[in-house]
């Protein structure tokens, strides 16, 4: 049986968080800001019933938006050195493409590890 897929997916992991098995940590990321969404628009329906309920809900939503960032700088690492990557790139890059290019990285900007399969080189020098 003959296969034409124009996209591999069995020998080329098509993202390197996949690759390095934290996949699941965009899933509590996105649930995070999920909860937060939820939290701002609550918050923007309730001013129906008052402000206090309101300024409650956007302080909520607004530090659980926070903190999910915070971790998710964090949380993602190189496999090998640890480098928090994300971090690096949020403050590494432009604004418009740093999401862009943490998603399209190869190998580690600290150690060299290629990241889309986990490969870890040779120490050098
Ligand atoms: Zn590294």
């Amino acid at each position: 049986m003959k296969r034409h897929s124009p996209v591999p997916q069995a020998e080329e992991p098509g993202n390197w968080i996949v690759a390095t098995h934290q996949a699941w940590k965009l899933y509590i990321t996105l649930a995070g800001f999920g909860g937060a969404l939820i939290c701002f628009t609550l918050g923007f329906f309730s001013l129906a019933y008052g402000r206090e309920r309101f300024y409650a809900l956007i302080a909520s939503g607004f530090f659980l938006g926070v903190a999910t960032f915070f971790w998710f700088t964090v949380a993602i690492r190189c496999p090998r050195c640890e480098s928090k990557l994300v971090w690096k790139m949020a403050m590494g890059r432009p604004h418009s493409s740093w999401v862009i290019d943490l998603a399209a990285l190869e190998e580690c900007p600290d150690c060299g590890a290629d990241l889309r399969t986990g490969d870890i080189p040779g120490e050098q020098g």
